[in-house]
């Protein structure tokens, strides 16, 4: 990243600023006095201010409450996503850990910790996922007893999932696979339709039920603890 931008971010001051500061020769990268703002530099560089070092957060975790209708994939050509959701000067270095469908809302982790989400989204690691779904039908007794055997699917058959009826028409659901559309697909095949959905938790995460949707919050030291 350029080194204006480095400072900037990591809230030295704004872009005309930090210009100035390193046009003056107040700036050094690895020792050395940097006076170009367009060089480059990345975390691994050490970058000092007057001496004192300017450090970029590491890694960033954000727990969000989905709201629906913003997609949270983040391929080329989405126009808006769950990112732009999030306002942090290192906002580029973002993506949602997993993802939920366009008009699914709840818990979505957003992070910059490629190490940490390619182990929580790893099929190996079995992560639960906890969904609220409320239904077009009342589902019979035995429908939830499938959920919690296994219901074959056109490309696999879903592992033994937790399926607790938590009012009429809503089913709290707890999968340990992510596959595309799974829950819709697994209520699908019982001729059900999903036609809220909800996540609750994911893997030790539990929704902050404080946050609206649409809002975020930092995860707290513990809960990244548990999540490594
Ligand atoms: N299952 C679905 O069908 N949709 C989601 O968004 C997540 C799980």
């Amino acid at each position: 990243m350029r080194l204006d931008k480095y400072l900037s971010n990591a809230g030295v001051g704004s872009r005309n600023d930090v210009k100035r500061f390193i046009r003056k020769k107040h700036v050094a990268v690895n020792g050395k006095v940097v006076t170009d703002p367009k060089s480059s530099v990345s975390t691994e560089d050490t970058v000092e201010m007057e001496g004192e070092t300017i450090q970029l957060e590491q890694y960033i975790y954000f727990m969000l409450n989905k709201p629906s209708g913003v997609i949270s994939s983040t391929e080329e050509g989405a126009t808006s996503t769950v990112i732009d959701l999030i306002d942090h000067p290192q906002k580029e270095e973002l993506f949602p850990v997993g993802r939920l469908d366009k008009d699914t809302t709840g818990l979505l982790l957003i992070s910059n910790d490629g190490k940490l989400a390619h182990t929580l989204l790893s099929p190996k690691k079995k992560q639960p996922k906890t969904y609220i779904a409320t239904l077009s039908e009342v589902p019979e007794e035995k429908d939830l007893e499938l959920l919690r055997e296994g219901i074959p699917l056109k490309d696999f058959t879903s592992a033994p999932a937790q399926a607790h009826r938590l009012s009429e028409k809503v089913v709290e659901l707890t999968i340990t696979e992510g596959k595309f559309h799974q829950v819709k697909r697994m209520f699908g095949y019982l001729g059900n339709e999903v036609i809220a959905l909800e996540r609750s938790s994911f893997a030790v995460l539990e929704m902050d039920k404080t946050l609206e949707p649409g809002e975020y919050r930092r995860l707290k030291e513990n809960e990244i603890a548990l999540l490594r």
